[in-house]
């Protein structure tokens, strides 16, 4: 059995430590993370997700505390996953959670962990989510996300829940109108925490016609709650609206679009920093970005050029032609013998060529075939009779490049860009400038910013 198979083993068991090492592992973003929680995700789909956000100074965290204490008298196991861009501190319990821990209980019912931001990767959102799912194949029922503030990060996560609470507290009227615009479209539930205090009928009245304005796509009316979370009042109301907001999401489709939506989230945060970590995995990449940030503070670069010449130095091979007499003969061996396909097949009248393009990997073959006698292609295939005629890498931006070489003295074919096969912009190089192999420059349509 490999460790990750133990490891998953003894979590799914509810094992805390080895709950707790899984959980390290998605924040750390470790190497064996993504086969730990391929093994995690079937597991999961169980517990009831409950997203707990407001300003900071509404206690949260007390709220967060009681609900946890009344579920857990009800007879469930609730995890707790608190989140804190703003904490440095990350890999394992600390010491906030661990005082919170005996308030709440020192047993395997209750689980709480903080998670806090990675470095400057970000991948806080994707952790966090990954942290959940762990609890959720663990075993909890209940499992709260608690935010700190109300960042963008923190309302991302959030909005991941199956139902998101929102946390005011009263005398806080602008505040209300301030925040809104942040987190008053995600709220299933609100609810008005220190209602023992002064205004909090006009914080309910302000939350009501808020709310009478907004058009939420599933019709649900969000529920108002007042508690006082210190004297542990309010609780079984807040739960009881939870309940409601649940129940009604099951008995529509509402429920499926909702996690299509935070699945597809969840695909692009996760994308973003797959992408991001192999780019900066890259030989001297890391080294080439501290240069290009001390060049933008020193004012002698722009962030929009550096990010370009970053992409431009993780060049790929876009396609190799290959120059033949006939498309048609040639398929015959690249498509029917070897299997590529010949997805798209063009005249470029400019260059007198017939071209057809077949996929193969991240790259293509580019077949030739000249429309004219006096077709480079034609001359190509009197002199050599076939065979590849350039290779062509794709540039993030063309012009920029061409600047380049002829700045290195490179000599180049076409000064200019021009228009190629699918509609591309392209370059030559002379091969006497590459040691012998005519070069082609490729700018991807789809890619261009101007
Ligand atoms: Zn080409």
């Amino acid at each position: 059995m490999s460790a990750v198979e133990d490891l998953t083993e003894r979590l799914l068991k509810g094992e805390p430590r080895a709950i707790a090492r899984a959980i390290s592992k998605v924040e750390n973003g470790t190497e064996d993370a993504p086969e730990l929680m391929k093994a995690v995700f079937p597991q999961t789909g169980n517990a009831l997700i409950v997203g707990i956000t407001g300003s900071p100074g509404a206690g949260k965290s007390s709220l967060v505390d009681k609900l946890a204490l009344f579920y857990k008298d009800e007879g469930e196991k609730i995890g707790i996953v608190c989140v804190d861009p703003t904490s440095p501190f990350s890999g394992g319990a600390i010491l906030g959670d661990r005082i919170r821990m005996q308030t709440l209980g020192l047993d395997k019912n209750v689980f709480i962990r903080s998670m806090a931001t990675r470095g400057n990767l970000g991948g806080l959102s994707r952790a966090t989510v990954d942290a959940v799912a762990i609890l959720d194949a663990a075993g909890f029922d209940k499992i709260i996300v608690e935010t700190v503030g109300v960042g963008q990060d923190e309302v991302e996560i959030v909005k991941t829940a199956d139902v998101s609470v929102v946390v005011l507290v009263p005398g806080m009227g602008d505040d209300i109108q301030a925040i809104k615009a942040g987190i008053m479209e995600i709220g299933d539930v609100f609810v008005i925490n220190k209602a023992d205090r002064e205004g909090v009928l006009r914080t309910e009245k302000e939350l009501e016609a808020l709310l009478s304005l907004a058009h939420r796509p599933d019709f649900w009316n969000p529920p108002i709650v007042k508690t006082v979370a210190t004297e542990n009042k309010g609780i079984e109301d807040l739960s009881k609206a939870i309940e409601s907001y649940n129940d009604f999401q099951k008995q529509g489709r509402i429920s499926l679009t909702r996690r299509t939506d935070i699945a597809r989230w969840r695909l692009l945060e996760l994308l973003r920093e797959k992408l991001l970590t192999d780019l900066l995995s890259k030989n001297g990449t890391n080294a080439k970005l501290d240069n290009l940030a001390l060049e933008i503070a020193e004012k002698r670069n722009n962030p929009y050029s550096a990010v370009e010449e970053i992409i431009n130095s993780i060049m790929k091979i876009n396609h190799l032609g290959i120059a033949t007499k006939e498309i048609d003969e040639a398929l015959k061996f690249w498509q029917d013998a070897l299997g590529l396909e010949n997805v798209h097949t063009e005249e470029v009248a400019e260059q007198k060529v017939r071209v057809a393009m077949l996929p193969i990997g991240e790259t293509k073959i580019e077949l030739l075939e000249p429309t004219s006698e006096d077709s480079p292609i034609a001359k190509f295939l009197e002199k050599r009779g076939g065979g590849i005629h350039h290779i062509a890498v794709e540039v993030e931006n063309i012009e920029a490049s061409l600047s380049k070489l002829k700045a290195e003295g490179a000599r180049l074919i076409d000064e200019k860009p021009r228009v190629g096969a699918e509609g591309c912009l392209i370059a030559f190089v002379h091969p006497a400038a590459t040691g012998g192999v005519l070069l082609e420059l490729v700018q991807s349509k789809n890619e261009s910013k101007k």
